[in-house]
């Protein structure tokens, strides 16, 4: 047994790591050791439970309950509300767009959300054929326009079944303008989700002034992802209902087979009961005091990591943060592709954003509690990778290579033009360069449609 788990350790050697609060997209952590070895050991103890039926492990059930009634208050959900465990926030929008398409049973079925929504309501609308709509945000400040989304609302009004936002968005970090939108979509007897996947575990203890959750009327559905800020194992949603007549068409069941009536209130059928387990025990660990502790450090901690960027010459704050994530933004001197790499160099992971529309690429970093005890050390990276960065200048895309990127037709591509695509990327063979900047500058001049064909040829290579 030793071997295996030696081995299995050995394999993480190029991961990054998922503790110490220097890896700033992907991973949480509380710095609360114990409350890390409450969620692994009730992960290990439930990893073989089957949620596929709640009769046979009552258990599971009993903790999904509780893990709603913990949320309930936090959301100012009224009593009405109903609530579901899912597998992650992605899962959790997938249900709420399929939930609200089959709710409205409309022909060429539409949602309008902006620009800065995450890319699980793409993916939704690419699984279940709803048309997405998407409605640029105010540059200033990286929110959504209600007067914008309204008109947008407006152009596909007898088939539109949702409107979504967030708080706050993944790539800026900024609460959408709740209220506004939320009464745009009650006017026309439509739903309106309030995507809270990373914000759903930090806003209830912040000083946040907006209405942003359930509190709100026109407000139908909200998910928040207790495997991100509630610092719990990988695995772990919540998607709420305001009321069980809303939820009513997320449910499943087939009795067309002769085994046995499968009965689904998620997209997975057989689940394990494991991340759930985490989830009761680590929520429960930490309590909702001990979130206030954390909340008010990682807010702290993303303060003073604004200030750090706003003292910096060359880098800026693409958006005025709202909670716990930062858009860093560079000016000519340098792009932030070489920045990221100087500052993985350094022992800190930050997220290269592309540039999309009018809205410039960007760093992202999601501060977790754990990164407090690195401010110091930050303070000199990101000061020794921007004088590096600066000195080595922007990666430069030949403006031909450009055009020509502009000009392919991803569609008509075949396997061996993939091939020689990715080896000009530097993306060949399953390890990734360890300098990245030239590969994601090209991507980034790539249309979106390249970048995600290109991106899914990696991919299929990387599996095969
Ligand atoms: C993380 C995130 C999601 C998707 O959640 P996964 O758990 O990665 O599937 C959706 N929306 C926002 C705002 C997020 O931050």
């Amino acid at each position: 047994m030793a071997d295996v788990l030696a081995e299995l350790e050995a394999l993480r050697a190029h991961d990054l790591p998922t503790h110490g609060g220097r890896t700033l997209a992907y991973v949480y952590d509380s710095g609360l050791a114990e409350a890390d070895a409450v969620g692994r050991a009730a992960l290990a103890s439930f990893g073989a439970t089957n949620g596929l039926d709640p009769t046979a492990f009552p258990s599971l059930a009993a903790m999904e309950r509780d893990l709603v009634a913990l949320a309930r208050p936090l959301f100012h959900a009224p009593d009405t509300a109903v609530g579901t465990v899912t597998s992650g926030g992605t899962e959790s929008i997938l249900l709420a767009v399929q939930t609200a398409r089959d709710a409205a049973g409309v022909h060429r079925p539409a949602m309008v959300v902006p620009t800065t929504a995450h890319g699980a309501f793409h993916k939704a609308a690419h699984y279940f054929g709803v048309e997405l709509v998407a409605v640029d945000v105010d540059l200033a400040t990286m929110r959504a326009v209600p007067d914008a989304m309204a008109v947008a609302m407006d152009a596909v009004a007898d088939r539109l079944v949702l409107v979504a936002v967030s708080a706050p968005s993944y790539a800026h970090g900024v609460v959408d303008p709740v209220a506004a939108v939320a009464a745009l979509a009650a006017d026309r007897g439509v739903r309106c989700h309030v995507d809270a996947c990373i914000g759903g575990w930090v806003l209830p203890w912040s000083a946040y002034p907006e209405p942003w959750d359930l509190a709100v009327a026109g407000v139908t559905s909200l998910s928040a992802d207790l495997h991100k800020y509630a610092y719990t194992p990988k695995g772990v949603s919540l998607l709420l209902h305001r009321d069980p007549a809303l939820r009513r068409p997320q449910f499943f069941a087939s009795a067309d087979w002769p085994g046995y009536t499968m009965l689904n209130a998620t997209m997975q059928s057989t689940r394990s009961g494991g991340p759930l387990a985490a989830a009761w025990a680590v929520t429960r660990h930490i309590g909702v005091e001990g979130y206030r502790e954390l909340v008010a450090t990682t807010l702290a901690t993303t303060a003073a990591v604004a200030d750090l960027v706003r003292g910096t010459e060359h880098v800026r704050l693409a958006a005025e943060p709202d909670a716990s994530l930062l858009a860093v933004a560079t000016d000519g001197a340098l792009d932030v592709f070489t920045l990221a790499d100087e500052l993985s160099g350094r022992g800190w992971f930050v997220q290269p954003q592309m540039a999309f529309r009018d809205l410039p690429a960007t760093l992202h970093l999601t501060i977790s509690a754990a990164t407090a005890d690195g401010l110091d050390d930050l303070v000199v990276a990101l000061r020794d990778s921007v004088a590096a960065a600066v000195a080595a200048g922007p990666v430069v895309v030949a403006p031909e290579l450009r055009a020509a990127a502009a000009a392919l037709d991803p569609a008509t591509l075949d396997d061996a033009a993939f091939d020689g695509l990715l080896a000009l990327a530097g993306l060949e063979g399953a390890a990734v360069p360890d300098r990245m900047a030239p590969v994601n500058a090209l991507l980034d001049a790539a249309p979106p449609r390249l970048r995600e064909a290109l991106l899914i040829a990696f991919l299929d290579r990387l599996t095969r």
